[in-house]
């Protein structure tokens, strides 16, 4: 998620935290909701403290994952809190199935630990009472039991056997002790599918909001798959293996109108640019794009080039390079071998390489 559609909380133990634009809207409809129900000034506060808590739940949760994908030796780049829920951007995931086991099963335990103290705190005040819970409004009475609820919620929620939730995350890597990850993928795609599908029938009879869900399900499910499938065929190669060398070059001081030309007539992801025949960067179809709406044709090619893109060497892992690139949307970037340009990698030159590939298998 681009940090400038987000709202930044902080860096706690050197995870980016923010909150997502749309948490706005979210707010706004919980105002308007309670507004058109006639309800008093007090009211409205109590309901946005209680999404507000929520959601402090929902990062508490997704801090679970992360300090235990950390722990395990994994990294974490930032936690962005949505309206459907918290996303950790864990960078690098420990590749063992029991890791990956501990690591989804930490975010709903957080929310157990939450409730449980919650309930051990209302039974030593007062006997819990669970009329509370019938009231469809949040008063300052009912505040923690109706906490207590939604983390339980959350709890179950979360632990559906389906991808982008835990419960999908759990189940894969519970098969992938008996079998490989891609047989253990292709299974727990499936049936998060079936569940998709549930999700979006229901939606039609009750709320409209699992019919959201249900496709998020359906999508993170295929997305899922499709990234094992990379991760199994890709994981066998390296950079050097696919490194093209019979790339677009074009001069920093060439106007961009030059390149727009040349574009209209070959087909490529971008240029390698060079400065007095030596390679000095990259100028993919995006800058150029970008830059064309900047300076026009007459602009020069240097100003439009792309940031330096981070370093890729010939031995390394093409996967790993991969999704660097796709998280970075990153269409080209320059290749070194023992500190010298050898050539550039794609995004579509990965795909293709990825479809033939497989298709041999
Ligand atoms: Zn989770």
């Amino acid at each position: 998620m681009k940090s400038r559609f987000s709202l930044n909380l902080g860096k706690p133990f050197g995870i980016k935290v923010s909150v997502h634009w749309t948490f706005s809207l979210l707010i706004a409809w919980i105002v308007f909701i309670s507004v058109s129900r006639g309800l008093g000034f007090e009211q409205i506060i109590m309901h946005i403290l209680f999404i507000l808590a929520i959601f402090g739940c929902v990062l508490l949760h997704e801090l679970g994952h992360s300090l235990t994908a950390i722990k395990l030796g994994g990294k974490v780049q930032s936690i962005t809190l949505l309206p459907i829920g918290g996303m950790a951007n864990i960078t690098e995931m420990p590749d063992k199935p029991k890791d990956e086991f501990i690591i989804s099963a930490a975010g709903p335990l957080v929310n157990v630990v939450i409730a449980a103290v919650i309930w051990l705190y209302l039974s030593l005040v007062s006997p819990l009472d669970l009329g509370d819970l019938a009231y469809d409004m949040i008063t300052r009475q009912n505040f923690l039991v109706m906490l207590l609820a939604a983390n339980l919620f959350i709890v179950a929620f979360n632990l559906i056997p389906a991808f982008p939730m835990d419960g999908g995350r759990l189940f894969r890597s519970a098969l992938s002790i008996k079998m490989s990850k891609l047989k253990a993928t292709s299974i727990a795609k499936d049936i998060g599918q079936i569940f998709a599908i549930v999700f979006i029938f229901a939606g039609f009879f009750y709320n409209p909001f699992l019919i959201v869900i249900g496709f998020v399900i359906f999508l993170g499910a295929k997305g899922e798959y499709e990234m094992v499938k990379y991760h199994d065929i890709l994981n066998n190669y390296t950079v050097k293996d696919i490194v093209k060398t019979d790339y677009e070059e074009l001069d920093e001081n060439e106007s961009l109108g030059t390149a727009a030309e040349k574009l209209a007539h070959i087909s490529t992801s971008g240029f390698v640019i060079t400065s007095d025949g030596k390679y000095s960067g990259i100028l993919t179809k995006n800058d150029l794009i970008r830059g064309l709406n900047n300076y026009g044709k007459e602009g020069q090619i240097k100003d439009a080039m792309g940031d330096p893109a981070e370093k890729v060497t010939a031995g390394m892992a093409l996967f790993d390079v991969f999704k660097k690139m796709q998280m970075k949307r990153d269409d080209m970037v320059p290749v070194e071998e023992n500190g010298k340009f050898t050539g550039v990698i794609d995004l579509e030159g990965i795909n293709e390489f990825f479809m033939i590939q497989k298709a041999i298998r």
